[in-house]
């Protein structure tokens, strides 16, 4: 082998060499699984090319084994998949492709492996290997994709504005690549990514998320960011973040350009957490710096409510960009929302019940808060950031001392919204919810204490004020 494979994979090879020569139909391992084992990333699912059905070989390496697995298969596609544990394969018949202008779905005929090779995105992702008996193991390389692992290059194999212009999501894969692998885009290559960029609008929102949210997970994701805005794609699929680009001078005074500010901070956090969702926080932590930018004079550059209005559009991005409207995006939403918090109470004479209020709005985020907070520290100055990152260790240390004694994290007011109904007759409505969050604010506050007694005497005296009477 040309590559080095486990014994296991090889034992799996093999199996699917033979059934290969029963049916007497060439077949080679290709694409991502060669090009991951030649870098020496781990892979868990391997593509196997053949020149016949791809379906028919499936079936037939699925009876080498015992227990036999099952073949999952798409007619319509020609593919074929099985699982062996935690390793899929996937058989398909090599291909030729002719795209059309309008639709990414290209024509299908039946091909050699050089048509298959002709028609896959990048030099890296076209080789393969052989695993016919005459030369099984040898790499089959037409492009140089070796040489291109090598120089860490990602290139097409044919013309890049063809390539590009018939499926343009491999722009973003390009991009993608670039970012996971830490490889240089060709010049040639990324020019025509340039060239090619209106041709996104024919890719589904979902592929195009999937590749962001791969982005993300890179080890340095402003890589992919970076070069998504100079390629002009990100105006295209992402243009509030483009709005974040730039500084603008007034009387001489700019402010720091929030896109590249933006881009730091999520390589920061990206070093401390693999989380998808804290990095989504990071990347939009100061999207509403934009729409709340004010030049005020005599005071310079200001940003004021851009947490809130950054927090209010975190859901409408999410339903742009198809991501879950879960609980994943409402922890998104509160971490911007509340990434000023922890920089207000780093100054003097902090009371305990501003502590409180932070540990019971962030709640179980608390600690992603903390790690967006300090991934926000950008200064160059090393004695700046020094000094916010011990203010933060302070902050964190008396979080930590008011949860102790007050165990606030997962906290609940002690009288709840239904006890509230039931002791004065109402039905639901804004005089429970008035009610409820005035006994909540005060043992937030530390105006009575955290207990039943005190907030029941409490609420009565509130619902005096609102000229209420119990009905029990
Ligand atoms: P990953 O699995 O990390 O997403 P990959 O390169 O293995 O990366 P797959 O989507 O699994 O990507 O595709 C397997 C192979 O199929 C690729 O290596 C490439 O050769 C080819 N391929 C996938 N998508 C395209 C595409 N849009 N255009 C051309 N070739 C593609
Ligand atoms: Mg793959």
């Amino acid at each position: 082998m040309d590559i080095v494979c486990t014994d296991r994979e090889l034992g799996i090879f093999e199996k699917i060499a033979a059934a290969a020569q029963q049916l007497d139909v060439p077949c080679y391992l290709i694409g991502g699984f060669v090009r991951d084992k030649i870098i020496g990333r781990p892979t868990k699912d391997a593509d196997i090319v053949c020149m016949g059905d791809g379906i028919e070989l499936a079936h037939a390496v699925a009876s080498l084994f015992h227990p036999k697995p099952t073949v999952a298969y798409f007619k319509t596609f020609g593919t074929a998949q099985i699982k062996l544990d935690d390793f899929e394969i996937e058989f398909v018949g090599a291909r030729k492709e002719s795209y059309s202008q309008n639709s990414r779905k290209p024509e299908i005929l039946p091909g050699s492996l050089e048509d298959d090779q002709n028609r896959r995105d990048f030099t890296i992702n076209a080789l393969a290997i052989s695993l016919n008996k005459a030369d099984f193991g040898t790499l089959v390389d037409p492009f140089n994709g070796l040489t291109d692992i090598e120089r860490k290059i990602l290139q097409t194999p044919l013309a890049p504005l063809q390539t590009f212009s018939d499926d343009p999501l491999r722009m973003m894969r390009a991009i993608r690549f670039a970012s996971q692998l830490g490889f240089e885009i060709a010049e040639e290559t990324f020019q025509a990514i340039r060239d090619n960029t209106h041709r996104i609008r024919i890719v589904s929102q979902e592929r195009i998320t999937d590749e962001l949210n791969k982005i993300m997970l890179s080890r340095k994701p402003s890589v992919g960011w970076d070069l998504l805005f100079r390629s002009g794609l990100l105006q295209i699929i992402f243009p509030q973040m483009v709005d974040l680009h730039g500084a603008e001078y007034v009387d001489g005074k700019g402010h720091k350009d929030n896109f590249y500010h933006t881009l730091q901070v999520l390589d920061n956090i990206s070093e401390n957490t693999e989380d998808l969702w804290i990095r989504w926080a990071a990347l939009l932590h100061d999207i509403g710096k934009p729409p709340t930018k004010k030049f005020e004079e005599g005071h310079g550059w200001t940003f004021h409510g851009h947490e809130v209005v950054g927090a209010r559009m975190v859901p409408k991005i999410f339903t742009r960009l198809k991501l879950p409207l879960n609980e994943k995006m409402r922890m998104v939403q509160k971490l911007v929302l509340l990434h000023l918090r922890p920089i207000s109470l780093t100054k003097e004479n902090i009371t305990d019940s501003a502590i409180r209020r932070l540990l019971f709005d962030a709640g179980e985020d608390i600690d992603h808060l903390m790690m967006l907070c300090e991934a926000d520290i950008t200064s160059k100055n090393p004695n700046k950031v020094k000094r916010f990152l011990k203010n933060f260790e302070m902050v964190r240390k008396r979080l930590q001392e008011v949860e102790e004694s007050d165990k606030i994290r997962n906290w609940q007011p002690p009288i709840s919204g239904e006890m509230i109904m039931a002791k004065f007759g109402l039905s639901p409505g804004k005089t429970v919810g008035v009610i409820k969050d005035a006994i909540r604010e005060a043992i937030l506050d530390g105006l009575i204490p955290n207990d039943f007694e005190a907030a029941h005497a409490f609420m009565l005296q509130k619902a005096a004020e609102l000229n209420l009477s119990a009905v029990e």
